[in-house]
């Protein structure tokens, strides 16, 4: 047995939590309230109760992971003269700065969008000169689900852009005309071993993740080949433990890297029943140091649907045999991840008459 502590108590903790207990693991959880998704799974340091909580975590554990990329650098650094942190430090500053994490990219000589980081108005300007339109304004850290962005479109908007969003240190993307947009989820542990899940397709509405296509149709091997060599290149690079997701838009010229998250992935949640090793069990054997589990998939296809802002139907999920409910006990809230539902099938029609069943659940686009 292994005592996992996890910096955040939200749903990805719970889902790791609820994939290692089988494997004989305890965990403890740092985090601000009982009503946090993770609160019940385990030991509950908050950070409310005494200044202390986080050394009781920290005493508590063997090894420390997190779920978001927005952990603190100098708390994993400081946890780390003690206990292991997985992934390690460097993972997290790369990939929790857009800048970094694009420099990292250039260095790989992994493709992505041409950028440059902005820190005024006049250097903003600047940049769209050079970068052209259209292009996407974002904050170079804390951004997720789409907020700190600003799409431009004509020169007319900078002012309102900056104003906007600026004020602090923001990257200009040239835009990716893009055909889809795919994700690979990776684990690597402190032996060396990598494994690789199959590219999938996600599809977002306003900023969010609705759902994903496991494995993303006609996926040539070569493709699905260079997505792990740029995975390989990556983990070996951060010397990564644990799970690394990369998300990339797929053009008529190839893959092209848009950002990277140090963690599960909200792409990866079809691997709970998709996949023989979900990315949660393979997380935690990675940072516990056990042999990796098979990332192959357990029927032809998947999909992934999350529930958003309301709960909505979910009975219906209930009387589907192929059809998995996972619910995070989170308080409704318009924008919030609320669940998601997991189907497998035996072929593509299947899956899709399934998904239209479930329609209640996706956005009307
Ligand atoms: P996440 O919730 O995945 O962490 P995020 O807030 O970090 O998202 P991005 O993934 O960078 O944001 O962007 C959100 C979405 O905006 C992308 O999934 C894509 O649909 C679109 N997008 C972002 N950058 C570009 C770009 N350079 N060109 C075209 N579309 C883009
Ligand atoms: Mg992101
Ligand atoms: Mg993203």
């Amino acid at each position: 047995t292994k005592r996992i502590g996890v910096l955040g108590a939200g749903q990805l903790g719970r889902m790791l939590a609820i994939a290692g207990y089988p494997l004989g693991q305890k965990f403890g959880f740092y985090g601000t309230s009982d009503d946090e998704p993770s609160a019940l799974l385990g030991h509950m340091y908050k950070q409310s109760d005494d200044t202390n909580s986080l050394d009781k975590l920290v005493e508590f554990s063997d090894v420390i992971t997190y779920e978001s990329e927005n952990t603190s650098i100098e708390q994993v650094r400081e946890i780390a003269k003690t206990t292991p942190v997985y992934p390690a430090e460097k993972s997290l500053f790369i990939a929790q700065h857009r800048g970094r994490e694009k420099g990292m990219f250039d260095q790989l000589n992994i493709p992505c969008a041409p950028y440059q980081i902005v820190d005024s108005l006049e250097s903003l300007k600047l940049a769209v000169e050079e970068i052209g339109l259209p292009a996407v304004l974002k904050t170079t850290t804390e951004g997720y689900d789409g907020k700190g962005q600003f799409v431009l479109k004509e020169v007319s908007q900078v002012d309102q852009a900056w104003s906007e969003i600026g004020g602090r240190e923001l990257v200009l993307e040239g835009f990716i005309n893009f055909q889809r947009e795919l994700s690979i989820v990776a684990v690597r542990n402190a032996n060396n071993e990598h494994v690789y899940y199959p590219l999938v397709q996600n599809v977002h509405h306003e900023g969010i993740l609705r759902y994903t296509i496991a494995p993303a149709r006609e996926i040539s091997a070569e493709i699905q080949q260079q997505a792990e060599h740029y995975m390989q290149s990556l983990l070996d690079e951060l010397d990564h433990v644990g799970v690394l997701t990369l998300e990339v838009f797929e053009t008529v010229d190839g893959l092209v890297a848009n950002e990277m998250a140090p963690r599960v992935h909200n792409s990866g949640h079809w691997t709970i029943e998709g996949a023989y090793t979900s990315q949660f069990e393979n997380h935690v054997r990675a940072i516990t140091g056990m042999p990796l589990g098979d990332t192959s998939p357990r029927q032809p296809i998947a999909a992934m649907i999350n529930i958003i802002g309301e709960t909505g139907p979910v009975e219906k999920v209930l009387t589907m045999p192929n059809a998995f409910l996972h619910l995070y006990d989170k308080e409704e809230r318009a924008g919030r991840k609320l669940g998601h539902i997991n189907v497998i099938a035996v072929d593509e029609d299947s899956l899709y008459k399934d998904i239209q069943r479930l329609s209640d659940f996706l956005p009307k686009m």
